[in-house]
């Protein structure tokens, strides 16, 4: 248990004047600091060791994984922002990764104080340079909870953001990426 952290937040709770014996939250600080060490556990977490043994696939195709659900929490309010990551991936000379890779991968990067632009482009450059691709293609679906819980305005908004490396920029393999990822055209 991280007592510095258990304390800060017994602090900071009594601060914004929440009597926490009168309110029955005498254990929620220990509760909120053990939550937040989960929630950050990728703080300071490189992730060049995620990756393992490469595998040599027959077919040199690109190769496209949807749909990875994460949760984040945004560095300004440190209120959650989540939804899905969407992955193609140019393999260079057929060298590919495990999938679950790229589920612990989203996890790591998504575990940190984030915003959603810098965490869809830590997510293409760590593949990028994790499994040598020639090309990476990232795009992030998200709900913002800072600005879904501030007023009705923003109420059911998305924010999607997308990050390109490499040989995915040409015209024609971005094209074919964004058809494998099942996007259609107005959504570019
Ligand atoms: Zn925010």
């Amino acid at each position: 248990m991280n007592e510095k952290a258990v304390s800060a937040m017994k602090d900071f709770l009594e601060a914004i004047g929440i009597d926490l014996a009168a309110s029955r939250m005498e254990n929620t600080p220990e509760r909120v600091a053990s939550m937040y060490e989960y929630l950050f556990n990728g703080v300071g977490m490189d992730t060049g060791d995620l990756w393992g043994e490469l595998f040599h696939a027959e077919a040199d195709g690109m190769v496209v994984i949807k749909d990875i659900p994460f949760y984040s929490m945004c560095e300004h309010h440190l209120v959650p922002f989540f939804g899905k990551v969407s992955i193609a991936y140019q393999p260079h000379d057929g060298m590919v990764a495990g999938f679950s890779k790229f589920t612990k991968l989203v996890e790591r990067i998504s575990h940190r104080p984030q915003l959603q632009e810098r965490m869809t482009l830590q997510i293409a450059d760590a593949i990028t340079e994790g499994i040598g691709a020639d090309g990476v293609l990232v795009i992030v679906d998200a709900q913002q909870l800072c600005m879904t819980m501030r007023g009705a305005v923003a109420h059911d908004s998305r924010t999607i953001t997308s990050a390109c490396t490499g040989c995915l920029n040409s015209d024609g393999m971005k094209k074919q990426a964004w058809i494998m990822l099942g996007m259609r055209d107005e959504e570019k």
